[in-house]
């Protein structure tokens, strides 16, 4: 069974007396991109919070039909529903290979007592996490040498691309990726786009906040539009960038 359908389902969220988010739903079916558009503070981001448990909502998510409205955020990364941020905010001091061994952790979970009865510096368990790790930069395009580079020393469109690298770590069925062409140069965003497509085409699902409209043009099968915490339409995307409304409230013209 191909896995990865994610339902959401009336999501509201509410910051004191500000209604961020009111109602909003979406199917978003297995290995496709789903765009999430709308001008700045219409609450994509608090969608993307909502989803992954990161803000208290009400409303139902459910992955692969399983109802996870009720799980902490650890437990919905541990389901395989997991994100990137829009700015990162990573421990400087790590070096890449630390960040990506630590995005291994919510998918590869053991029991405290395992992992205290396992030696702690186990020379095959650090291999095969490092070929991981390097996997995974090979995989989005990025050289093995970063593995030893401290996170200070990234440029923004590389870190966007590691932080990416962190999520696929755990080996995500939904991948949530919040901004990720902003601060790249337009080269990373064409490799980006690329990169995008190439992990739909294996089977991950993934719901897009993006404001560059050609990389969502050429990803994304769906888009839902926000505007002011609500959704003003859904659709195929070459459909809903051209109805009036949107035109009218997320182009601005
Ligand atoms: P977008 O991602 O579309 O720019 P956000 O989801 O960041 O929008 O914000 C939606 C609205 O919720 C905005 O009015 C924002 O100021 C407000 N908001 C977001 N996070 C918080 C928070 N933690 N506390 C209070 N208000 C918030």
């Amino acid at each position: 069974m191909t896995q990865g359908a994610l339902s959401i389902d009336g999501l509201s969220v509410h910051f004191g007396g500000l209604q961020a988010l009111r109602g909003v739903s979406a199917e978003i079916t297995p290995g496709s991109v789903h765009g999430l558009l709308g001008p700045n503070g219409s609450g994509k981001t608090t969608l993307l919070n909502a989803v992954c448990g990161f803000v208290r909502s009400t409303g139902r998510v459910c992955l692969d039909g399983v109802s996870l409205t009720r799980a902490p955020a650890y437990v919905r990364a541990r389901s395989g529903l997991l994100r990137t941020f829009q700015s990162p905010k990573l421990v400087p001091d790590l070096t890449v290979e630390e960040l990506l061994r630590v995005g291994e952790h919510p998918r590869g979970f053991r029991p405290w007592w395992l992992v205290t009865a396992l030696p702690l510096r186990d020379s095959r368990a650090r291999k095969s996490g490092q070929q991981r790790a390097l996997a995974t930069l090979d995989l989005l395009g990025l050289d093995g040498s970063l593995l030893a580079v401290p996170i200070r020393d990234l440029s923004q469109g590389v870190l966007k691309m590691v932080d990416i690298a962190r999520a696929l770590m755990a080996d995500p069925k939904v991948l949530l990726l919040d901004e990720p062409s902003s601060g790249m140069s337009e080269a990373e965003i064409a490799r980006l786009r690329g990169h995008i497509l190439e992990l739909a085409r294996r089977g991950t699902t993934l719901l897009l906040v993006e404001h560059n409209l050609p990389l969502v043009r050429a990803v994304c099968d769906r888009v839902t539009v926000l505007n002011l915490g609500e959704q003003l339409t859904s659709g195929p995307t070459a459909d809903v960038l051209t109805r009036p409304e949107v035109v009218e409230a997320f182009l601005g013209v």
